[in-house]
């Protein structure tokens, strides 16, 4: 069994595929089982990843690092003028 990061754009309650205890629904990079949109909690994670929960937070903070830079870039919605 692998697990693969991905991100998952649609925050749907969700049963993990490993132990079917844990759910939850998040946008952003979250673990799957490799070929599918199968979700796996953190505990899972780190049973069949060990180190996964680590990877993940630093996969996530790059990401979040990423979508400031872009909404910097991108400026202002609708092109007005700063109103100073
Ligand atoms: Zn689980």
């Amino acid at each position: 069994m692998y697990v693969v990061f991905k991100y998952n754009n649609c925050g749907t309650w969700t049963e993990c595929a490993v132990c079917h205890e844990h759910e939850r629904a998040d946008v952003g990079m979250e673990p799957f089982l490799e070929g599918t949109w199968d979700w796996v909690c953190f505990e899972c994670l780190e049973k069949v990843l060990p180190g996964g929960q680590r990877a993940l937070e630093v996969i996530r903070a790059a990401d979040a690092e990423r979508e400031e830079r872009e909404h910097l870039l991108s400026g202002p919605a609708g092109g007005d003028a700063f109103p100073f």
